[in-house]
């Protein structure tokens, strides 16, 4: 899962696929209860906004657009900073075999190199939706055919999908 900060809305993204409201970070503390001693800052469910369902369960993560502005004006009322997970490897609408997928450059690893390098070889990664990270490198949001669902896994050193 990635998180959503800026770009295109949430409920846009949601025509893609589930998302859900995380705690977002500020500065140095995230926007949940344990603040700055938070391990796991603006990377983790708002478990305070996102309530059980009829039948006891935890809602996971949705397209449905009403659950989705609901956690959105419970965020807003509570002044609550959120950042937005994606659920990523779904099928795209409308187009069998093909998938989102999100690749991370993590410029910390050396993946902004290895992009410029693979670029120069293949020639320039689609123009797409990008996110800039917390670590300074940046999400590029494709879909691409594949012949069955994606899983997350490390490329290449400093890129992943
Ligand atoms: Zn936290």
């Amino acid at each position: 899962m990635n998180s959503i900060h800026i770009g295109p809305t949430v409920k846009q993204l949601s025509k893609l696929a589930p998302v859900l409201p995380l705690y977002s970070a500020i500065g140095e503390a995230c926007t949940c209860p344990k603040g700055a001693q938070c391990k796991q800052q603006g990377k983790h469910p708002a478990s305070s906004i996102v309530r059980y369902d009829s039948k006891g369960r935890r809602w996971s993560a949705t397209q449905d657009l009403q659950q989705i502005h609901e956690w959105e004006q419970t965020a807003y009322s509570r002044n609550l900073e959120i950042n937005w997970a994606l659920v990523t490897g779904q099928p795209i609408p409308g187009r069998p075999g093909w998938f989102l997928v999100v690749v991370d450059v993590d410029p910390r690893n050396g993946g902004d190199e290895l992009l410029g390098h693979y670029e120069a070889q293949y020639g320039k990664l689609s123009e797409t939706w990008t996110v800039l990270t917390g670590g300074g490198g940046q999400h590029y949001y494709l879909a691409i055919e594949l012949p069955t669902a994606p899983a997350t896994m490390a490329l290449v050193g400093g890129i992943e999908l």
